[in-house]
């Protein structure tokens, strides 16, 4: 039996034969494409190629790709766990044709693998072609149809509807037709009993007749009225699940039941304690009779799997799934650079995270930390596949933890929070949770309804489901109404791709080559694609150029430029009049200049810190504009202040030393990293790359950088922090900024040394200051301490009784600190019972205080608290307490006496 490992290679190695390049899986998480967040099908690496704006060499290309569908168009998300065949996190198996081969190539290569090469049972395999649209006027798909005649009999050909065969990339851009392959991979006993052919059952949800290949035929381009053109180049572009195809070449039913998942959901076995049911396990009778059948004495251990209370034991299953599965899609989002947090990307990563910790919790019994404690076994598994993931073991270990940790403190927040609700309804005699509760439950704690209605039914009460649903529907309209971005078709003035000439020039000559108009929360704006451009559109953390397009006639203000589809938007908020008319292109100097000498400043800060902290620095994101830079990486506690001096000093030497620019462009990759260059995690490299060397600092980049490093001037640290679990964050100014910084400082200092009368010695002198004050407070607390215990020492010789309570009534002058004081050491020291009302005056502030011993609360139901708010309306003024000791200030001091006399008359005595 072939091990997963081979499988993929098996892959490769087949299309490397047919003439594919082998191309490696691009990130998961996607950096520079506002309309997708992850990576959810092999092709949107190619997204560029597909619409022209790329080179298509090499025209063959094949590879892995990790994908998750947990989020917009392909959410797979809560089948998961529940079914055993889709995940968050799989790989993609692809390959492509862009303008070469097309559908008999596709598919005769594709059979030629799953057949020949990997000995599937034709008789199992079924295929659907697209069946038309007539009011598309799009017809049948006889062309795939025909070519898969060549391998299969009529019967295992079914038609597809365009829900199923209709490929498309978006509300707009190519699309066309697609062919899936399914496989019937039902146990002989299942189809006898079923009596159902496999044909039957294709597309009907069935979790043994599923979908294992997709291949897409390219054809069309729809446009934003909705029709469709011939698309210029016919596109192959395929899919295949790689864990499923596992699973079928391993005879197994379930994917979780293959070498993918098994080591992770044993190692889940091993910590918990609780038992996994394969799919084997469920359907042959358990347990095996003793004797019979048991041929190897491995297997015994197997035989008497602990007791798991019937139901149980599916939960168990989901929730040995959900983990296994949740563990990837978080492990390797973190390794490409996307970390847990509450917005974006993040936020969808931390709720998956969160799915998980939910089920372990529930479900397995996990109070405490769980899917980190994975991560051995998912890198020893997957690690030589994903380096990445080997790399950054540490960090992702560190992150999971730490967010695992909090959110178990949430929850248990949350499940506090349901038992008060709970207690407030039997209480009110209620049965039913109100839906906006539970859906604040969701929002805030992470509660999906289904586990607030668990909880709630196990004790008896039921979740208002209606009015939770209103509630969410009402969020996602504010979501959707917040990022409702309209684009409309794009003008053609001219064809041709974009030269990007910004490394050498910041004017440049040039055309539009189109344009269209895209309207966002009602401000619309235009972007134009020019034939060549000296703009840096925003990329790599760094921020984009500004400047305008102008000739004789017009200017026009380019507010901001960003990177598309491998080519630079620049945004106007206005069309020149003539559009076709020639213009120059000039960048914003002064900004750029200023972006350029932050971004040098960050390679030396990259470098600096791996000299100075270690080699597990990575950097996890940065961010550069004219007037700032911040740069994240991975560390594991905070940087000494004597750490960050160093850095600094580090570099501000190579500055110094005013070390020039040496850049390579267009190296092949493998050439780069034998330069030493250093590549990130997570970032996507073209097969030609862009090295930036200053001195020993050498990296990929495609940033505009200063021609040498003296053009910085200066760099100072302005904060070090942490981001989060493992990520800290350094944000550092340079050039005139820093002399700006200096001038603040300077003119602070000027201030603060005009107070102490331009002391030389300042800093002595502020410590005199200090100490003096000190001293002084000394003092004073004695004197308070003082004047209580003469005022204490003169009202013991006042005490009265009134039915038999020692009652002292007194208005004096005293702060109010101190009153508190004394009332405390009236009632330790008079015997009770004991009441005492003190009017006291500080700085023309009258205050009013009830102090009494706990007898008369208890048993002459006095109340210090009450009685105070009553008796404070003399005094203009309110308060309250305790039941033996209570407070209030006001605004009237004549009233003090009153008071004190109202609060006698209010105890009853
Ligand atoms: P399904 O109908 O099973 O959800 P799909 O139509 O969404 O599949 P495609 O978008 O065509 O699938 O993706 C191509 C291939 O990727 C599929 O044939 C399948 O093998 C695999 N695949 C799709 N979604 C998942 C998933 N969530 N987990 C694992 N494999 C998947
Ligand atoms: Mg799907």
């Amino acid at each position: 039996m072939m091990t997963a490992n081979e499988i993929r290679d098996s892959f490769k190695k087949f299309f490397e034969q047919k003439q594919h390049a082998i191309v490696p899986s691009a990130p998961m998480v996607i950096k520079d494409d506002p309309t997708l967040m992850f990576t959810n099908a092999g092709m949107n690496q190619w997204k560029d190629i597909i619409l022209g704006t790329r080179d298509p060499e090499p025209r063959r290309r094949a590879d892995t790709q990790k994908c998750l569908r947990v989020s917009g168009k392909h959410n797979d998300l809560e089948e998961v766990g529940h079914d055993t065949y889709h995940h968050t996190m799989f790989e993609m198996l692809g390959n492509w044709s862009f303008g070469d081969y097309f559908k008999e190539g596709a598919i005769d290569m594709a059979w030629e693998y799953l057949v020949d090469v990997l000995k599937l049972n034709p008789e199992d395999l079924y295929v659907t072609v697209f069946e038309g649209s007539p009011e598309e006027n799009i017809p049948r798909d006889d062309e795939a149809a025909k070519y898969w005649g060549k391998h299969v009999p009529e019967d295992h050909i079914i038609n597809g509807n365009k829900h199923d065969n209709f490929w498309e990339m978006g509300d707009t851009g190519p699309c066309g037709p697609c062919s899936e392959i399914h496989v019937d991979s039902r146990t002989p006993e299942q189809k006898a009993a079923s009596g159902k052919s496999g044909r039957e059952l294709v597309n009907q949800d069935d979790p043994q007749v599923i979908e294992i290949w997709n291949l897409v035929f390219m054809q069309f381009n729809r446009k934003a009225d909705g029709s469709l053109e011939k698309l210029s180049m016919n596109v192959i572009d395929t899919g295949m699940g790689f864990e499923r195809l596992v699973r079928m070449l391993q005879g197994k039913h379930s994917n979780y039941d293959t070498d993918v998942f098994q080591p992770i959901i044993k190692a889940e076995q091993d910590i918990t304690g609780l038992k996994y049911t394969t799919f084997e396990e469920e359907t042959l009778p358990q347990p095996l009779p003793a004797g019979r059948g048991v041929d190897s004495s491995e297997n015994s251990g197997n035989s008497t799997p602990p007791s798991q209370g019937g139901a149980g034991g599916e939960s168990i299953n989901v929730a040995m799934r959900v983990c296994a599965d949740h563990l990837r899609a978080v492990a390797f989002s973190i390794a490409d650079g996307q970390l847990p947090s509450n917005a974006k990307a993040g936020y969808v990563i931390r709720r998956i995270l969160r799915r998980a910790v939910r089920y372990a919790y529930t479900f397995l019994g996990q109070k405490e930390g769980f899917l980190y404690k994975l991560v051995p076994t998912l890198v020893h598994e997957m690690g030589d596949a994903f380096p990445e993931l080997k790399a950054q073991q540490q960090l992702i270990t560190k992150v999971i933890k730490e967010e695992e940790d909090s959110f178990l403190r949430t929850l248990d927040k949350g499940i506090g929070m349901l038992n008060d609700a709970m207690d407030k309804m039997k209480a009110d005699g209620k049965t039913e949770l109100d839906g906006v509760q539970a859906f604040r439950l969701f929002d805030t704690y992470g509660f999906p309804l289904d586990l607030t209605e668990l909880i709630c039914r196990e004790n008896g009460f039921t979740v208002n489901e209606e009015q939770f649903n209103v509630e969410m529907q009402k969020q996602k309209e504010r979501a959707r109404n917040a990022a409702a971005v309209e684009n409309s078709d794009w003008v053609e003035l001219a064809a041709g791709e974009q030269q990007f000439v910004g490394y050498d020039y910041t004017e440049y000559n040039c055309h539009i080559l189109r344009y269209r108009k895209v309207t966002q929360k009602k401000n619309e704006f235009y972007e134009l694609v020019l034939d060549a451009t000296p703009f840096y559109g925003e990329m790599g953390g760094q921020v984009g150029d500004r400047g305008v397009l102008c000739n004789e006639a017009e200017t026009i203000d380019i507010i901001d430029a960003k990177r598309e589809n491998n080519q630079t938007v620049h945004i106007v908020k206005q069309l020149p009049k003539d559009p076709t008319a020639e213009f120059m292109a000039c960048v914003d100097t002064d900004k750029r200049d200023a972006s350029a000498a932050n971004h040098t400043a960050t390679h030396l800060l990259d470098y600096a810190l791996k000299q100075i902290l270690g080699d597990h620095v990575e950097q996890k994101g940065s961010f550069v504009s004219p007037d700032t830079l911040r740069f994240d990486f991975s560390h594991f506690e905070k940087v000494s202040d004597e750490q960050l001096r160093e850095v600094e000093r580090m570099v501000n030497d190579m500055i110094r030393q005013d070390i020039h620019i040496d850049e390579h462009r267009d190296v092949p990759f493998d050439e780069a990293k034998q330069l030493g260059a250093i590549a990130l995690f997570g970032e996507k490299y073209g097969d030609k790359v862009r090295v930036v060397r200053f001195g020993p600092s050498c990296e990929f980049c495609g940033g505009i950088h200063a021609t040498s490093t003296g053009r910085i001037g200066f760099f100072k640290i302005i904060s070090e922090s942490s981001v989060a679990a493992g990520i800290r964050r350094i944000e550092a100014k340079t050039g005139k900024e820093c002399e700006d910084l200096l001038y603040v400082m300077e003119d602070h200092l000027k201030a603060i040394k005009s107070f102490f009368n331009n002391a030389k010695d300042l800093e002595g002198v502020i410590r005199k200051y200090i100490e003096e004050h000190d001293t002084m407070r000394k003092e004073i607390e004695a004197f308070n301490a003082q004047a209580v215990e003469r005022a204490k020492n003169y009202l013991l010789t006042e005490i009265r009784t009134i039915n038999g309570v020692n009652v002292i009534t007194r208005v004096i002058d005293m702060q109010p600190a101190s009153v508190k004081d004394l009332v405390f050491q009236l009632r330790a020291a008079v015997e009770p019972p004991f009441l005492c009302a003190i009017g006291s005056k500080f700085q023309g502030k009258p205050m009013l205080s009830i102090m009494m011993s706990d007898d008369l609360v208890k048993d002459h139901g006095l109340n210090a608290g009450q009685m105070i708010r009553e008796a404070a309306k003399l005094i203009q003024g309110g308060g309250g307490g305790q039941p033996h000791y209570a407070q209030a200030g006001g605004k009237n001091t004549d009233g003090l006496a009153a008071a004190v006399d109202k609060v006698i008359e209010l105890s009853n005595l």
